[in-house]
C-alpha cells in the first residue's frame, strides 16, 4: 500500500476512533487544528521507547478470563518523541520507590495481583538521560491514563512549566482517587506533587504541535479517561503507542477486554478500532507485551516499525 495513501487514510481513521469512543472537540488550552486536513511540512520526528523493569502478574489480569493462573511477566514501557528540536515524553514509567520498596509504595494488595522488579537506573529521570535530556528540557508530557506504572514519575516533573496533559476525565478520576486515599491503581502518593506541576486537561483528539504528527486520542474503557498517541514518524510506519488500551497483541488479535477495565464493552472498541488502523498500514504499540518487547529497538536507538 503506498505510503502516501495509508497516512492520508490512517490520520482519517484516528479522528474516525476518537469519535466512536469520545467526543472530538477542541482541547483546553492547547495548540490543536482538528479541522485542519493539509498539514504543513512535517518537522523531523522520531520515538523512542524505554523499558522500566517488569511486573510479575498472571494472564487473567491482562487478558481477561483468559489462561487463569498462568505467571506472566510483562515489561513496563514509556516513549519519548523528537520533534525537531522539542522533546515530548508519553507516560513515565513507575515512581524510582518501586526500586527501594514496591510493596511500602504500591501496597500489598496491589503487588499481589502486580509484583514489580525495577531497578534505580531504570527509573524515568535516568533514562531519559541517554537522549542527553533531563525532564526539564521536555516541551510536554502527555500521560495516557494515572495509573502507577504509567503517571508513577511525575515527579520529576515537580517545579517545572512543563505541561502535563491528561483527558479532562481522566483529571478528575486521579482527584477522586487521591482524595479516596487508597492504594489502588492509582497511587496516591504518585499525586502528591500535584500543586507544583503544570496539568492541562484535554477533552477529545489533541494535536500537540498542529502538524498531525504527535496526537492524543481518547480510548477509553481501561479507565475512563484513557488515551493513546499516534505518532508519524519520518521514517517507517505510523505508530499507534495504545498504552493499556491494548496491553498486548493478544487483546487486539483476539478482542479480549484487558483484565482491568471500567469499561469492558468499551474497551473491546478501542480494539476493534486498532485492528482497523494496523490495516491500513499502523504498527499498534502494545505497552505490556513480553514478546513483542523482546524483538524491539530501546532507549537511545530510534524505535522502528
Ligand atoms: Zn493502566
Amino acid at each position: 500500500m503506498p505510503s502516501q495513501i495509508s497516512r492520508r487514510n490512517f490520520l482519517t481513521l484516528a479522528g474516525a476512533a476518537a469519535l466512536s469512543v469520545g467526543a472530538l472537540a477542541a482541547p483546553t488550552g492547547s495548540r490543536a487544528q482538528s479541522g485542519k486536513t493539509s498539514p504543513a511540512p512535517a518537522a523531523d520526528v522520531a520515538a523512542y521507547a524505554f523499558l522500566c523493569g517488569i511486573l510479575k502478574t498472571q494472564t487473567q489480569y491482562m487478558l481477561k478470563d483468559t489462561r487463569v493462573g498462568t505467571p506472566f511477566d510483562i515489561p513496563v514501557t514509556f516513549f519519548v518523541v523528537k520533534h525537531g528540536k522539542d522533546w515530548v515524553a508519553f507516560d513515565t514509567g513507575n515512581n524510582a520507590m518501586v526500586a527501594k520498596d514496591p510493596v511500602a509504595y504500591w501496597g500489598e494488595p496491589v503487588t499481589k495481583a502486580y509484583y514489580p522488579v525495577m531497578k534505580d537506573y531504570e527509573e524515568f529521570h535516568v533514562q531519559i538521560k541517554k537522549l542527553g535530556i533531563a525532564p526539564k528540557d521536555l516541551k510536554a508530557v502527555i500521560l495516557s491514563h494515572g495509573h502507577l506504572d504509567h503517571a508513577g514519575a511525575i515527579d520529576n516533573l515537580k517545579g517545572t512549566d512543563v505541561p502535563i496533559y491528561l483527558q479532562q476525565k481522566e483529571i478528575e478520576i486521579i482527584k477522586k482517587a487521591v482524595a479516596d486515599g487508597k492504594k489502588t491503581a492509582y497511587i496516591p502518593e504518585d499525586f502528591k506533587v500535584m500543586d507544583q506541576l503544570n496539568i492541562k486537561g484535554v477533552d477529545g483528539v489533541f494535536d500537540l504541535f498542529g502538524d498531525q504528527t504527535v496526537v492524543a486520542f481518547p480510548t477509553p474503557g481501561h479507565t475512563e479517561g484513557h488515551q493513546s498517541l499516534l505518532v508519524k514518524q519520518s521514517k517507517g510506519h505510523p505508530l499507534v503507542l495504545a498504552a493499556d488500551a491494548m496491553y498486548t497483541l493478544e487483546n487486539m488479535q483476539d478482542a479480549i477486554p484487558p483484565g482491568l477495565a471500567w469499561d469492558v464493552p468499551r474497551s473491546v472498541q478501542a480494539l476493534y478500532a486498532f485492528k482497523a488502523m494496523k490495516y491500513i498500514g499502523a504498527e499498534i504499540v502494545p505497552s505490556h507485551d513480553p514478546d513483542y518487547w523482546k524483538t524491539k529497538p530501546v532507549g537511545s536507538k530510534v524505535f522502528e516499525a
